[in-house]
């Protein structure tokens, strides 16, 4: 394990969220299809052959981790890739078999950006995107979800655990209910894929978009599930060779695919041991900075959520300052990918938070590396800093003032 972990003065990792290091199981399993196995597994000789008979191999372990035939599998680039391909694709292969009459999406307000701005792009075509609020506790409300769905209904997307505060959807509902009124069913399942058990026919799903360096496997890569029966279909976003069933042309990047599987084999065997080693550690961290940090809040469900997340509001300890001051510990406010806006996270707000309780929110969370020493060290230097802000009158107010 020493591989994995960096230089003794690195700060602790609670950034799990944002992404994952490359397992080094993964990395070893890598690493022939970057030299001597170098052959294009598109390509009909032995050098082709070989890397076709990997890259297979790692289609079937993502299709085994959700239940899906190796079939359903078509490989991206990574999650934003892939839903971008799910929704526009769903969409616009929709509308242009079945001409205007299904031009609906609906999504929830607190999905990730790429899902967001896909729909965006939508709306720019014509189409009609209700974006639906989410319960205090970040879950969908189904009766509110029913209530949105009707004749012109295409899709509904709705992502499957949160990347911000963890909470995770009750996706067999709503794939019943999607079911029931003949609506594609799509789930960003980036966050949960290899972190919770997920079965696309017990919880009806037709689409599902999973990342690669997520689950502890390399960048830039990562899957979308397309259901065979009854097949749904789409319009590709990449146009070329046809590879990938027509989904997605492009020479398959192979060494990633290899990886990819093996991330996803070793995700599935110890899934269970160590969602409960995480759940384990997060409680120890919550516990730890409760004691500390009197008025600690938990943003999201309590229990319908990652075992590795939290995310906490300290009040009046701006967030974004706290970590500044609070080096040695390697967490975020928001999501990685909007944080460098001076925006609240979006999400906070629609899970009801007003602007200074969004402020004061931080995203900590464990994953496969993380130790008990870890925890405890970043407890104290996170109490520690919080503490010392105060004292100096750092509090949400002051910093906003100046
Ligand atoms: C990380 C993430 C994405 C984007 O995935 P990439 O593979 O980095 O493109 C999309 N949705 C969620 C929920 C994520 O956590």
């Amino acid at each position: 394990m020493s591989t994995t972990v960096p230089a003794d003065d690195a700060p602790v990792y609670l950034d799990y969220q944002a992404t994952t290091p490359t397992d080094p199981r993964v990395v070893v399993a890598m690493l022939p299809y970057f030299t001597g196995k170098f052959g294009n597994p598109h390509s009909n000789h032995r050098f082709g052959h070989e890397v076709e008979t990997a890259v297979e191999q790692a289609r079937g372990e993502v299709a085994a981790l959700i239940g899906a035939d190796p079939r359903e599998i078509a490989f991206t680039s990574g999650a934003t890739e892939s839903n971008n391909l799910a929704i526009k694709g769903a969409a616009r292969f929709l509308r242009a078999e079945r001409g205007a009459d299904r031009d609906q999406i609906v999504t929830l307000a607190t999905e990730h950006k790429c899902v967001i701005e896909s729909c965006r792009r939508l709306e720019q075509e014509g189409f009609i995107v209700t974006f639906l609020p989410v319960r205090p506790d970040g879950i969908v409300d189904l009766e509110t979800l029913r209530a949105a769905i009707g004749p012109r209904t295409a899709l509904v997307s709705v992502m499957a655990a949160h990347n911000e505060i963890g909470v995770v959807q009750p996706l067999a509902a709503i794939g019943a209910l999607c079911r029931e009124h003949g609506i594609l069913f799509h789930s960003d399942a980036a966050q949960a894929v290899g972190k919770i058990p997920l079965d696309v026919e017990a919880m009806a799903i037709d689409l599902l978009s999973i990342s690669g360096h997520k689950l502890y496997g390399p960048k830039g890569i990562g899957a979308l599930y397309v259901r065979r029966r009854p097949r749904v279909r789409l319009q590709a976003l990449i146009d070329g060779g046809g590879q990938e069933r027509g989904l997605r042309s492009g020479t398959l990047p192979a060494p990633l695919c290899v990886g990819f599987g093996a991330a996803c084999a070793i995700a599935g065997a110890e899934m269970a041991a160590e969602g409960e080693r995480l759940l384990r550690l997060r409680r120890r961290l919550y516990d730890g900075l409760a004691a500390r940090l009197p008025g600690l809040r938990l943003n999201g469900h309590a229990e319908l959520r990652l075992a590795g997340n939290l995310n906490l509001a300290l009040p009046g300890v701006d967030a974004d300052v706290l970590l500044d001051n609070c080096p040695m510990v390697a967490a975020s406010t928001g999501s990685a990918c909007s944080s460098a806006s001076v925006e609240p996270s979006y999400v906070l707000c629609a899970i009801g938070l007003d602007e200074a309780a969004a402020r004061e929110s931080l995203r900590l969370c464990v994953g496969r590396f993380t130790t008990a020493a870890e925890v405890d060290f970043a407890v104290d230097a996170l109490a520690a800093a919080a503490r010392r802000l105060a004292a100096e009158g750092m509090t949400t107010s002051a910093r906003r003032a100046t």
